[in-house]
């Protein structure tokens, strides 16, 4: 059991770790494959004080050393759900569960939007878990959605589970197995009444019965059922708490301006207060 988990691993997450830190809290910081943070896609950042012309690599690089100097734990998995049970929350991370008695929410923006027929299938068909779901699928023909960096490594563990893939996506996946037919296609639409049947990628239909949507990033009030949300946004007063008791965010998830440094900001309050409320907890 932790103290605090952190769900994102970018400036936000990453400062709020620092400071439970320094507050002694024993932190988690969960996060999804390094190759999807923004931060190592950014050639350059002009407007972080004190680091001109600072590459988004070496930043991030700087953030995860620091935070793993001050003793916080970092762990790669994709968080599909968060539970509150009393004063604990307890989160699952791929086929992995972690517990933890507050929550810092520092998932960046989520750009996409669902899929039709996506929420209608959810759990009748639709996952977004291999590890956790890929069994049901043996000898099944299932689609993989290739939205984060580490999906063509997941088809692949399909493939290799018995499961007969098709990978989809509107980029060229790097590291698909020769044998998974790959279809490019920017839009899709699952098909099936009650139950997948088919999955729509552009102009080709393929039949499933299984699809594995996997993105870099969740939606936090997907993760978390009841957080209040402003447009589009989560909703926080300034101590970076959100409605739901022992529930923190910080960063993009928050709103604009989608910056380093305002995500920086807030993480430092964010794991501040969260390290008092469970300081008021004890007491
Ligand atoms: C091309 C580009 C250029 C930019 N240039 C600048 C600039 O010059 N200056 C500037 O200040 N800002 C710039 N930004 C913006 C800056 O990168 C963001 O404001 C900043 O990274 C936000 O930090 P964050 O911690 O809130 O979220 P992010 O950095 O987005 O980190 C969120 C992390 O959470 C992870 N995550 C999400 N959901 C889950 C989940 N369910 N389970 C596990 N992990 C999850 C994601 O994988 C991600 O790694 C730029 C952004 C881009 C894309």
């Amino acid at each position: 059991m932790y103290d605090i988990a952190v769900i994102g691993g970018g400036p936000a997450g990453l400062s709020a770790a620092v400071q439970a830190r320094v507050r002694n809290k024993s932190v988690l910081v969960v996060s999804g494959d390094d190759r999807d943070n923004p931060l190592r896609k950014t050639q350059r950042i002009d407007n972080y004080l004190g680091f001109p012309q600072v590459s988004g690599q070496e930043l991030l690089d700087r953030f995860q050393t620091h935070a793993a100097q001050m003793g916080a734990e970092q762990k790669t998995g994709r968080v599909l759900n968060i539970m509150s049970m009393g004063d604990t929350f307890y989160l699952s991370i791929g086929s992995e569960m972690e517990q933890a008695r507050a929550i810092i929410l520092a998932t960046g923006v989520v750009w996409a939007n669902k899929y039709p027929g996506e929420v209608e299938l959810l759990g009748s068909g639709v996952s977004y878990c291999a590890t956790c779901d890929g069994m049901l699928y043996r000898n099944k023909e299932v689609v993989v959605v290739g939205k984060a960096a580490d999906a063509p490594h997941e088809a692949n563990y399909l493939q290799e589970l018995g499961c007969k893939v098709t990978y989809v996506s509107d980029k060229d996946p790097d590291g698909l197995r020769p044998d998974i037919p790959f279809v490019k296609a920017p839009k899709v639409e699952i098909l099936g009444e009650g139950r997948v049947t088919a999955l729509r990628a552009g102009s080709t239909t393929i039949p499933c019965e299984g699809v594995f949507i996997l993105r870099p990033s969740m939606a936090p009030a997907d993760l978390l059922p009841g957080l209040a949300v402003e447009n589009g946004y989560l909703k926080v007063d300034r101590n970076m708490s959100t409605n739901l008791p022992g529930v923190f965010a910080a960063g993009d998830c928050t709103g604009l301006p989608l910056q380093v440094s305002k995500a920086v900001g807030e993480g430092l309050v964010a794991g501040l207060r969260a390290a008092e409320y469970l300081d008021q907890l004890q007491a």
